[in-house]
């Protein structure tokens, strides 16, 4: 299961790309921990890992950085990743969930404000 980092673990706050005075998003810890107990679970996020491992050690997180490995089994420890690795779950603040290009096209005009 992959989850987002910005706007889904941590906060979001426009404006401001430092995430050292930013908290979790309500429920995130919580949510996290017992995905954690159930699934193998990895952060992907386009920042710089080393940025983001720290955030999430400091919230009692065990973290491992990709090693390229095809794809990620371990329960007990978040991956922080850049790579898109295979998982069955993508959790995302800004996606769109693909089931043909109509309906895709029809969300990306509404959210977008036209195409
Ligand atoms: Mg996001």
């Amino acid at each position: 299961m992959a989850l987002d980092f910005d706007g889904v673990i941590c906060a979001s706050a426009p404006g401001d790309d430092d995430i050292a005075g930013r908290g979790p998003i309500p429920g995130a810890l919580e949510s996290l921990r017992f995905l954690l107990s159930r699934y193998a679970v990895f952060v992907l996020t386009a920042r710089d890992v080393k940025e983001v491992i720290p955030w999430l050690n400091s919230y009692g997180f065990a973290t491992d950085s990709d090693n390229g490995g095809p794809t990620w089994t371990l329960r007990d420890q978040l991956l922080v990743t850049n790579r898109k690795i295979p998982a069955d779950i993508y959790l995302d603040d800004k996606a769109i969930r693909f089931w043909n290009w109509e309906q895709s096209m029809d969300q990306i005009e509404r959210f977008s404000g036209g195409v």
